[in-house]
């Protein structure tokens, strides 16, 4: 997931065990994961057969759940988690069998208890969502790019399948799936799986992923949608209104497949196709297998920020293919998709604009590190989120400092070592789980067998169990950057904005040129950068949130329309909540942020509410 979350405090974490002394990491450990309720680790669950009506007016999926699975420890019950689901009845091989619901926990919701016996073979659940399912957000017509038709998506990441679909919801059970999923006339339904290209008369879609997913896999999304192909693999949904300019923006993708492929070997999940959502999407984008679930706020109209794609792609390997076994261990997905990412956009781009990344991702990382606190352990790349909400691990530690300890090693080792250790890797692993322990027992086999004195270079405990920057971490060369940093310091001593050598700056120029801005520029300043580069009204997502909140430091007024517009369609929450944060930091701007809040919050997915609900005080 492209996710960037800022600002989670970490309150009261125990310390995680950190690993021995020594070179050799400690000896790999079954994974507890705390975030399911589910017993299906014992009780094999192989395949889930969908049958769901998704009602958009009522805002409602119902339908059955058939789990197929094989008692082999012959348990006396199956556990499935549930979040705000109500269970209509239970089948047990065709029989209906008593169930109990048991009391919601914080974060997990209700554990579903099912009776079975020794040989039980099949357990369907008859049931429906409700009000309060954290995956769905509903759209009405009128907050759709078209306007026209409403539309549903999911987030099922981290723990959220939970709450449109009775499974067992950790990252470490997988198990495959088809479905048969009834829409209202005219719309088309896609998942994680093989999908339609087409609406059809009936209404009826039928999907299919034989590969074995675990649940925050799947994926749904409904509404008035259309595809457009890339290549013979390769493709685009969105809306009607939307489609032809994602298929340009998305022009390179069929490239960045083969791209992936002679980095880290073959593609193994058939399709590769991309929907863009309608803008409420709360994220950057969400891996899903064969489809990934994309904000619109990448179509730039110029493929400056294509690299989202880069790093969902990426998971088809990282993540999806190899997958962190617990929530603590979200690093092995996150921190790996970066390094790939960004050894993707070095061969398609060149190095000095995956450097360019690179600083960018750093000084992120120092932002994560200042906000969370420099001795938090939950700036640990191996977390401990024992009764928390999973999604406080979401931060940019994994993702950051996640690949920065994999750059380290490359430097360390050597590219070609350590390339050749990431193919064996993800083939050693293929549609499996894996721990950080059982990583670092995998690298110390196959990669630095025990060498004291690569251990030393690398200082791995310092990263996966020890808190803020290594004192190794790497730095990229700053070769455009550097040009950068000497147009911002003539703007500052004066020199007029028409005057500097911006000439073929890409995106990230401009985030480097703007974020290293001292904290507050006068209104003068504002205006004249505004007036020579357009910056109040640039349709640049990324440029148009970093301006929005110079201009509320700023004071510059006349940027808050344009921010008022912004808030109202976006909802990404990696561009909200920096927003509402910088407001709410000065009493004077208070007002606006709950203003601004009240009229648009019904806009967003409920994972962004929850994150702003918090921030804005309004619960
Ligand atoms: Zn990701």
């Amino acid at each position: 997931m492209a996710f960037a979350l800022l600002s989670l405090v970490a309150l009261n974490a125990c310390e995680p065990k950190p690993a021995k002394e020594g070179s050799v990491a400690v000896a790999p450990a079954a994974a507890k994961d705390l975030h399911t309720q589910s017993n299906a680790d014992s009780i094999a669950v192989s395949h889930l057969d969908l049958d769901i009506n998704v009602d958009l007016a009522g805002k409602r999926i119902s339908g059955t759940a058939l789990w197929t699975i094989d008692n082999k420890n012959k348990l006396k019950e199956l556990k499935l988690d549930t979040y705000d689901l109500t269970i209509d009845s239970v089948l047990v091989d065709g029989k209906k069998a008593p169930h109990t619901l048991a009391p919601a926990l914080p974060h997990l919701g209700s554990a579903l208890h099912i009776p079975i016996g020794d040989n039980a073979k099949q357990v369907a659940v008859y049931y429906k969502t409700g009000a309060n399912a954290r995956a769905l957000q509903w759209l009405d017509p009128q907050q759709t790019h078209d306007k026209k038709s409403p539309f549903l998506y999911t987030q099922s990441e981290s723990i959220y399948a939970r709450s449109w679909i009775p499974c067992p919801d950790g990252p470490g059970i997988r198990y495959s799936y088809a479905a048969r999923v009834t829409v209202p006339k005219g719309l088309l339904a896609l998942m994680s799986a093989e999908n339609p290209q087409q609406v059809n008369d009936s209404s009826v879609y039928h999907f299919k992923m034989e590969t074995p997913v675990p649940a925050y896999l799947m994926a749904l999304a409904v509404g008035d949608i259309q595809f457009r192909p890339i290549n013979e693999r390769t493709g685009v949904y969105a809306e009607p209104g939307m489609i032809d300019k994602v298929r340009n923006e998305f022009e390179d993708v069929g490239k960045m497949v083969t791209t992936a492929e002679q980095l880290y070997g073959p593609y193994r999940w058939g399709r590769y196709d991309v929907i863009v959502l309608p803008p409420g999407f709360p994220i950057g984008g969400m891996e899903n297998p064969r489809l990934t679930f994309c904000t619109p706020t990448v179509i730039a109209g110029d493929r400056s920020l294509v690299s989202l794609i880069a790093h969902e792609l990426a998971h088809s390997w990282s993540g999806n293919l190899v997958t962190n076994a617990t929530w603590n261990d979200f690093w092995l997905n996150e921190g790996f998709t970066v390094y790939f990412e960004r050894r993707i956009m070095e061969q398609l781009m060149g190095k000095t604009y995956s450097d360019m990344l690179w600083e960018l991702g750093y000084q992120d990382l120092q932002t994560a590190v200042d906000e969370i606190g420099p001795k938090s352990p939950d700036t640990w790349l191996k977390l401990n989120l024992t009764g928390r909400d999973p999604d406080d691990g979401l931060t940019d530690i994994a993702y950051e400092k996640g690949s920065l300890l994999l750059e380290t090693i490359e430097r360390t080792v050597g590219r070609q070592q350590f390339d050749k250790f990431l193919n064996d890797y993800f083939n050693d692993h293929a549609f499996k789980t894996i721990t950080t322990e059982q990583f670092l027992a995998y690298l110390d086999e196959h990669l630095l067998h025990g060498d004291s004195t690569l251990y030393k270079k690398i200082d791995i405990k310092a990263w996966v169990y020890g808190p803020g920057i290594p004192a190794n971490c790497p730095r990229a060369d700053m070769e455009r950057f550097t040009k950068v940093d000497a147009e911002r310091t003539k703007f500052l001593n004066g020199t007029a904005p028409a005057q500097l050598t911006t000439t073929g700056w890409t995106t990230h120029e401009w985030l480097h040129f703007l974020r290293k801005m001292p904290a507050t520029l006068t209104d003068a300043q504002m205006k004249a950068l505004d007036e020579q580069y357009k910056l109040t009204n640039t349709g640049n997502s990324e440029i148009a949130d970093l301006w929005f909140v110079m201009s509320i430091r700023a004071g510059y007024k006349a940027a808050y329309p344009a921010m008022e517009q912004f808030l109202s369609t976006v909802g990404r929450r990696k561009f909200l909540q920096p927003l509402y944060a910088e407001m709410m930091k000065t009493p004077a701007n208070q007002p606006m942020a709950r203003n601004l809040y009240t009229k648009y919050r019904g806009n967003y997915h409920p994972l962004a509410q929850e994150t702003l609900d918090k921030m804005v005080n309004k619960k």
